[in-house]
């Protein structure tokens, strides 16, 4: 559509609005699928609940 792309940091992909996807909030600010970067589902839902939970991605983490 016309509103901007948000790539995977993973697969390059688009992350659409109905994927379930985390944000790298203090590191590289991509979207990754849930999938790409092996967040159990049981995670995901705990880092949604937790509004102050933040996330990073692999690459940011080391
Ligand atoms: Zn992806
Ligand atoms: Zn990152």
């Amino acid at each position: 559509g016309a509103m901007a792309i948000y790539p995977c940091g993973m697969c390059h992909k688009e992350v659409n609005d109905n994927d379930e996807a985390v944000f790298c909030e203090s590191g590289c600010n991509f979207f990754f699928h849930r999938t790409c970067v092996g967040l159990t589902e049981a995670a995901f839902q705990m880092l949604n609940k937790e509004v102050f939970a933040e996330w990073c991605c692999d690459k940011c983490v080391s």
